[in-house]
């Protein structure tokens, strides 16, 4: 497989303006393969000038709710058709297996896609009873009018699914759009806007510029025509962006990392708390944000717990993800390779007891083994940081209370899970941890109508639901004086 990849801009392909290219590699056998345009600010104007003029006097300005309803709709079954070219193209990518993308993120991006056609059409303002103009009666109204052209900034682990949660909520918003996808993964959304143009979304609402953070992203964040950067990736990133378009007053929404707790009760169903702890360790080689790699379980179960899932792991089938029967690929990137190893190592140096996996020395390809450490404390940089890799860290609790206590000692706040069969205690504990979305026995999953976001450093904002395409809007309040 050899791609060479251009932006996408104003309906056509075109390389940098100074010809650059970034070399795209391959995880499983650290080969180049391909390259991407590595885009300049002088391709970010064009961009967003291009998103621009269609935002303000262009065609898609003339649509209303209905018309970009259909074009949403569209557009939904032409990733449905095209479902396997994208989940091959994400999960070649980054080493992944294709029954993930296939399974989850491609099903999701659609149900986004079909979600938004029906906001489209009920991005409804306000009547608002007010008290007047100087003794003269008024009536007030608002309307919901598009925030601008977005700058939509998207990490690499699951390229498609992430975008489209951007797209399809400011598109039902009537706004267009600058996608700068990770530099390791431009393929789905450049695919993805070509379906676009081919659903009939004129030319100029959907761009895509591919390049670096500190090039691309950067160039979004400062141009003058960008009005919200919606940003999804590390909280380091989103700091540094928050730095740059806050102070130009752009909306910015940031949905960043976790460090999500998996509190396990000792009343739980052993063998389903077991499984979705499994799953929420091991999914995608570790490398999502909603990761439960913060095992809290009661001290009753505890070393049985962590010995099951040290089977677990010990049981995962690591190799290329292309092949039959495996379950594990190799983590995206020789960045997040070393990441991974360093933490596996901090764990063993800080104490905890190393239970299944450790630090990988692989002959070729950036394979980490499946890692659970137990008897750790939550001091430990294995508990305290996101890792982003298949490792898990198992911290014992004794009460409610003190499950709650280390739950919220943390300085994320995406996710967590509740695992327990007392009906009551599942609701005072859901209630008591500080995060974005709460599971109870299950995994939070991730679904179109609903809100997914954090708090702390987990993120602003949220995307998904209805709120998600209304945060893409303004509301404007109008005022009409109503004399004798
Ligand atoms: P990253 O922050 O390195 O990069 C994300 C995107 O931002 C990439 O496109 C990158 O090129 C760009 N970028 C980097 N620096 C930038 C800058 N200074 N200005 C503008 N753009 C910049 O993150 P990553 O390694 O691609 O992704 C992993 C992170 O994403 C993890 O922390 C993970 O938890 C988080 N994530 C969060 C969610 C969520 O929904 N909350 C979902 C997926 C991933």
């Amino acid at each position: 497989m050899t791609e060479h990849l251009n932006h996408f801009i104003e309906g056509t392909g075109c390389e940098a303006s100074d010809g650059r290219r970034i070399p795209l590699v391959d995880p499983v056998t650290e080969q180049v393969y391909g390259s991407c345009a590595r885009g300049t600010a002088d391709d970010v104007d064009r961009a967003v000038n291009a998103a621009h003029h269609q935002l303000e006097q262009g065609a898609w300005s003339q649509l209303d709710g209905a018309q970009r309803a259909r074009l949403l709709l569209k557009l939904a079954d032409l990733v449905e058709r095209d479902t396997e070219l994208l989940a091959d193209m994400d999960a070649n990518a980054i080493g992944r297996s294709p029954i993930e993308p296939r399974r989850m993120d491609v099903p999701n991006a659609l149900a986004n896609l079909r979600a938004a056609a029906g906001w489209a059409n009920q991005l409804e303002g306000r009547t608002i009873p007010s008290g007047g103009y100087f003794g003269t009666k008024t009536l007030s109204y608002t309307v919901r009018e598009p925030v601008g052209v977005v700058g939509a900034i998207v990490p690499w682990n699951s390229p498609l699914m992430i975008t489209v949660w951007k797209l399809a909520a400011l598109l039902a918003a009537g706004c267009t759009v600058v996608i700068k996808p990770s530099e390791e993964t431009p393929q789905s959304a450049l695919h993805l806007a070509a379906l676009a143009r081919e659903a009939g979304f004129p030319d100029g609402v959907i761009n895509v510029v591919t390049g670096y953070g500190a090039e691309v992203g950067r160039a979004l964040c400062e141009h003058p025509h960008i009005a919200k950067i919606s940003f999804t990736g590390s909280p380091e990133a989103g700091r540094e962006i928050q730095r740059t378009a806050g102070v130009l007053f752009k909306h910015v929404a940031l949905e960043l990392g976790g460090k999500s707790p998996q509190i396990v009760f000792d009343d739980a169903s052993f063998e389903d708390a077991l499984r979705g702890c499994t799953l929420g360790l091991f999914a995608n080689q570790g490398q999502i944000c909603a990761a439960g790699s913060r095992i809290l379980v009661q001290r009753g179960i505890a070393d049985r717990f962590a010995a099951a899932l040290a089977d677990a792991a010990q049981a995962v089938k690591v190799g290329d993800p292309r092949e039959p029967g495996v379950q594990m690929g190799p983590v995206a990137k020789k960045a997040q390779f070393d990441r991974v190893n360093r933490y596996i190592q901090l764990g063993i140096d800080q104490g905890a007891t190393l239970l299944a996996g450790g630090v990988s020395t692989p002959e070729r390809g950036w394979f980490v083994r499946p890692t659970i450490f137990a008897n750790a404390n939550n001091e430990m940089a294995i508990a305290r940081d996101e890792i982003f890799g298949p490792v898990g860290t198992v911290i014992t609790f004794d009460s409610e209370e003190e499950a709650v206590a280390l739950a919220n000692d943390s300085t994320y706040g995406l996710a967590a899970t509740v695992w327990t069969t007392d009906l009551v205690r599942a609701h005072r504990v859901a209630g008591a941890v500080k995060v974005g979305a709460v599971g109870v026995n299950c995994w939070s999953p991730l679904d179109a109508n609903l809100p997914w976001g954090g708090v702390k450093t987990s993120g602003i904002g949220r995307e998904g639901g209805f709120g998600g395409a209304l945060a893409y809007t303004e509301e404007k309040v109008i005022t009409v004086l109503l004399p004798k």
